[in-house]
């Protein structure tokens, strides 16, 4: 989640639980039909939440874990019967997830500062909580990688104020993406030159780090944009990183990159997808601001979207990979 910059874009849409849109869809490029079906709609799954963040499926159990921060709760919706229910009241203001290659969750806990893990037990264990000795900010989005290693944005939403969080200045002074070791547990910044680093996310081949920063929350001289990072061979630290889009309405906060490459963000106007080479293909028009993304399904082709109040998702001719 960011602060208030956002546009509110509300095109009429169908807004009832159960509800299709007809034609979410928009083509900006030819390439964009390969990766659609013209047919299917926009389905809106449910609605409740203050601001709906941080989407995991976890295949084993057909479920979909969202963070609704304000309120301070964890959701689940249950692929099997359509049901939405709570799954954790009181989860330390969480905002993104991800899941590991052995089907754990992985957390961002705006509330603990920190990034944890849920067992396959159930008992939680924090991966990362300090970064030289001082308290992270609030860890916003992450992703694991095959290699075992968590990498996480850190930006200042979560101690900015009291809505999902608790205010508290920043002990670090500066908003990194890091790197926890899957062997000794250290904390590495590896990316030092963003202001609000955001959402997170690897290419297939894990040879590219995208990350989405949002400091136009907070200052409106910087651009709402996702930049690029070539990992190094060694596959612990990053090169010099560029632009890879900007965001033509409202902010990216979270987003996903289908096994084709294909990136899939959140904007303030709904969803955008972006060819590797940087060129926006097409569009999903969703009636609120998008927070961020994921792939579910048996087949990993259904997108889940967190509107700021709801759960969409949208059958896609794409995959995305198998832990997200
Ligand atoms: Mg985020």
């Amino acid at each position: 989640m960011f602060g208030g910059a956002c546009r509110d874009y509300r095109p009429k849409f169908v807004t009832k639980v159960g509800a299709m849109n007809e034609n979410p869809h928009v083509v900006l490029d030819p390439r964009f039909r390969k990766l659609i079906f013209g047919h299917t709609k926009l389905e809106k799954l449910w609605t409740g939440a203050r601001w709906a963040e941080g989407p995991a499926y976890l295949p084993a159990a057909r479920h979909l874990i969202f963070s609704d921060i304000p309120n301070d709760r964890l959701m689940r919706f249950n692929e099997s019967d359509n049901t939405v229910s709570v799954f954790m009241n009181g989860c330390g203001f969480q905002n993104g997830h991800t899941v590991d290659r052995q089907g754990r969750l992985i957390a961002c806990e705006h509330g603990g500062r920190a990034v944890s893990r849920i067992e396959h037990d159930g008992t939680r264990t924090v991966l990362a909580s300090h970064y030289q000795g001082k308290r992270l900010n609030s860890p916003n989005d992450v992703v694991a990688k095959a290699d075992g290693s968590i990498w996480f944005t850190d930006p200042t939403y979560g101690i900015d104020t009291e809505y999902e969080g608790y205010t508290a200045e920043s002990e670090i002074g500066a908003s990194y993406v890091y790197r926890i070791d899957p062997d000794d547990g250290s904390v590495a910044a590896v990316v030092t030159d963003m202001f609000k680093p955001n959402g997170i996310a690897f290419s297939p081949d894990e040879s590219l780090l995208y990350v989405a920063d949002t400091g136009r929350s907070h200052d409106p001289s910087f651009a709402p944009v996702i930049r690029v990072y070539p990992v190094q061979p060694d596959g612990t630290t990053v090169d010099e990183g560029r632009l890879f889009a900007t965001c033509d309405v409202g902010l990216f906060d979270g987003f996903r990159v289908d096994m084709a490459g294909h990136v899939w963000t959140s904007t303030g106007a709904g969803v955008s997808c972006y060819h590797p080479d940087g060129t926006l293909l097409g569009k999903v028009q969703v009636p609120e601001i998008v927070a961020n993304v994921t792939f579910g399904g048996p087949r990993r082709n259904r997108l889940y979207i967190m509107g700021q109040t709801s759960l969409y998702s949208l059958f896609l001719n794409t995959q995305g990979p198998k832990y997200c």
